[in-house]
């Protein structure tokens, strides 16, 4: 084990694998934008790229009936589930070459560096390529590792469609990659997800690495508010019930519950609509939507429960009456604590600078961490800025976090049953 220790990437190597994919999907005129939708030809193209480089490092494929690949390299005990390094190779219509490309291609480079330094792990190795990670083609997201997690059935994933009609299922079949695999039927002993962060925090605080703890909770709510639509010249303000002033006081109360629990607690009206919109006219009716989040449960009670008390006491206030309607959620998500060491370790062992942190956007892991035992890795990108293409990181931090992959994996292996 203490000879792992010692083992590092390429990051020449990883960087030009990036760098040579990224063909697949380029958006001409721009310096690193991709178009690489679901199951498009784009995607297609670098699916059997990536199933060529797995064989030619003695990997086997697996595809599962939803597409997903499973490229697994053999462990020495049989009985012992594989080690999964995930993440998807699909991006936004006008996304970047790394958000979820650089989980993928990072664990190709691990197989490479294994397989050079003769080294055979315990447990199997599998680098997989989620299918239809961003929603951007077919929604919902993640849809894939949620069936393999039995958040969906296979024939809900299978039926949804895209803008043109087309289902996944037929998708699919066009593509050639409706595999003969039930998505749950090989489990995994751990998914190891390295991402870019996506967010500011690591770049402003100048640190190489984040150790993803896990995945704070969603809740969505629309937001009705009611009054009376009134003339602007002849009614006194005394005798009104706007419903645009009750919104947005509304609105103020929703910014405070959001700094109620500093780096906790976040909230947004992402829209916010008057009726029926005239200049002289004061609203009858505001419409807009309230998004919640909290790394706990608890947390979200309460905001909810403040949110709930604010619409309860407009009426008084404003005379003018709000409903709150639940949309969706999505619980926190932990990470598993021995991954989450793991992680953690590696990168403490390397030297690189480091933060504990909790990934705002949902990503395959969120799924896999309810069947698996999961950790993720961030790595900082430009400005924060994904899903457009400006997303950008540099061969160093690329590197880094293929390094903590690595050697968080095979300390993982040696340790885990
Ligand atoms: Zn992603």
């Amino acid at each position: 084990m203490s000879a792992h220790r010692d083992l590092r990437i390429s990051g020449e190597r990883l960087w030009h694998t990036l760098t040579e994919t990224a063909q697949f999907g380029a958006i001409p005129g721009t310096a690193r934008g991709m178009c690489r939708l679901t199951l498009a030809e784009a995607d297609v193209a670098v699916r059997h790229w990536f199933i060529a480089a797995c064989k030619a490092l003695g990997m086997t494929i697996a595809i599962d009936q939803l597409g997903t690949i499973r490229a697994r390299r053999e462990g020495s005990d049989p009985a012992l589930a594989p080690i999964g390094i995930g993440s998807h190779l699909d991006t936004q219509p006008t996304g970047g070459r790394f958000d979820g490309i650089l989980g993928v291609l990072a664990g190709l480079e691990v197989v490479r560096t294994l397989n050079e330094a003769g080294i055979v792990t315990r447990h199997p190795i599998e680098v997989i390529d989620w299918t239809n990670e961003e929603g951007a083609r077919f929604a919902p997201a993640m849809v894939a590792s949620g069936v393999f997690a039995g958040e969906f059935t296979l024939d809900y994933a299978l039926a949804q469609k895209d803008r043109d009609g087309v289902t996944l299922a037929e998708a699919l079949d066009h593509a050639g990659f409706a595999g003969p695999v039930e998505p749950g039927a090989l489990p995994l002993a751990a998914h190891f997800e390295l991402h870019i962060e996506q967010g500011p925090v690591l770049e402003a605080e100048r640190l190489e690495i984040g150790v993803v703890e896990g995945v704070q909770g969603i809740r969505w709510y629309d937001v009705s508010v009611k009054g009376q639509t009134c003339h602007a010249g002849t009614t006194p303000m005394a005798l009104r019930r706007d419903a645009l002033h009750a919104a947005a006081r509304l609105a103020i109360a929703v910014d405070a519950i959001g700094r109620s629990d500093p780096g906790q607690s976040l909230s947004t009206i992402g829209l916010f609509q008057a009726f029926p919109g005239s200049r002289n006219t004061a609203p009858g009716e505001v419409r807009m939507t309230v998004d919640l989040r909290h790394p706990e449960v608890a947390g979200l009670d309460r905001m909810e429960a403040a949110l709930a008390a604010q619409i309860a006491a407009l009426e008084g206030e404003t005379g003018c009456t709000a409903t709150l309607s639940p949309i969706w959620s999505s619980p926190p998500v932990r990470f598993d604590p021995n991954v989450i060491a793991a992680i953690a370790g590696a990168t403490q062992r390397l030297g690189y600078t480091h933060r504990a942190m909790l990934s705002g956007a949902g990503h395959d892991s969120v799924y896999t961490a309810r069947v698996a035992p999961t950790g993720m890795i961030f790595v900082p990108c430009e400005n924060g800025i994904s899903h457009n293409v400006a997303e950008n990181i540099t061969p160093d931090e690329a590197t880094r976090g293929a390094n903590v992959l690595l050697q968080a994996v095979l300390d993982y292996d040696a340790s885990a049953g």
